[in-house]
């Protein structure tokens, strides 16, 4: 299906010739281009003016980004490429270029590809040996993570975990020991059982950021211990609403007040196989760590609320 933006066609700037010098001679070209979060004016001069100029647009949803070009006073030819369709839609849209068109791909916000459709598009472009131009603007996980003041040089974003609590028992036991703050999207019927989740697999010691409706009109940062946030959204029914970014604190953070990582990281996998004294001990002489500290963190980690 194809529709067409129903405003006039912006007087924007050329985008500059083809910088990658990757694209055949009389080959067209893929930009990627990324949308507002929220507030319509966050999208960059130079994302309007590939929007305006581009042949066709691929969007996730034609009809949000047919509002987003309207606003911007833009005309384009849109088509539709979402989860469903993607696969076939990936090899129409790589003939076309190859055929000389100038694609810009679009999600219905922030950046394609990330927890977004876009990426399988990419992958193809990029097989047919076609230019693929990022044009970078929003994002929701390093929007959250810019306003979020935590002391985290290093960020994992995992995006969206398991619905499933099994499944998400799991993931969040993979990211368990890592020493970076954990950035996760999450939608407001999930954000409570979320929370609770974090707090009772990470541990209710760690900080979490709870971003929330990001450039929006009812924009909010809060933060506070992992253990306190069920208490802070359930106090309020307005902090259960719209949409989340979530970061938590890494495991270094709590892993500097005791032992280092590495020690707390082989204490606990040995004590998952052997008894308490024998694990410290081997902990010990593996890591180089005291055997006295270990054996004390080793009872903590075995007591029956510990976590
Ligand atoms: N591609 C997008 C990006 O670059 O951030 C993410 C799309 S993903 C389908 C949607 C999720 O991103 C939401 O469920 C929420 O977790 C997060 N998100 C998007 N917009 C947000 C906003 N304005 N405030 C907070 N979180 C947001």
């Amino acid at each position: 299906m194809e529709q067409h933006g129903n405003s006039e066609k912006r007087g924007a700037q050329p985008e500059p010739q083809d910088h990658g010098g990757q694209a055949s001679k009389g080959a067209g070209k893929l930009y990627v281009v990324a949308t507002p979060i929220g507030n319509l004016g966050d999208i960059s001069a130079r994302a309007l003016a590939v929007l305006a100029q581009a042949d066709l647009v691929a969007a996730e949803d034609t009809r949000t980004t047919g509002h987003l070009l309207a606003h911007h006073g833009i005309t384009a030819k849109l088509v539709a490429l979402h989860e469903h369709n993607e696969m076939q839609r990936a090899a129409e849209l790589v003939a076309r270029i190859k055929a000389g068109k100038t694609i810009a791909l679009v999600s219905d916000a922030g950046t394609p590809g990330i927890s977004d459709p876009g990426a399988l598009l990419v992958a193809r472009a990029r097989e047919a040996g076609i230019s693929v131009c990022p044009i970078p603007g929003a994002n929701a996980a390093i929007a959250a993570l810019s306003a979020a003041g935590l002391a985290a040089p290093h960020f994992l974003f995992y995006g969206f975990l398991p619905a499933r609590s099994a499944a998400r028992r799991t993931a969040l036991e993979a990211l368990r020991e890592l020493p970076y703050a954990l950035v996760f999207y999450e939608a407001p019927h999930r954000v409570t059982e979320c929370v609770a989740a974090l707090a009772a697999i990470l541990g209710g010691e760690r900080e979490i950021v709870i971003a929330r409706e990001l450039t929006k009109l009812f924009e909010a940062i809060h933060h506070c211990r992992l253990d306190q946030a069920g208490a802070w959204l359930a106090s309020d029914a307005n902090r259960q609403r719209g949409e989340f970014v979530l970061i938590v604190s890494g495991a270094q953070a709590e892993a500097q007040q005791g032992l280092p990582a590495e020690a707390e990281r082989v204490l606990r996998l040995l004590l998952a196989e052997l008894p308490l004294k024998q694990a410290a001990a081997l902990a010990a002489a593996i890591t180089g760590a005291r055997k006295n500290e270990l054996y004390a963190r080793a009872l903590e980690l075995r007591a029956p609320d510990s976590v």
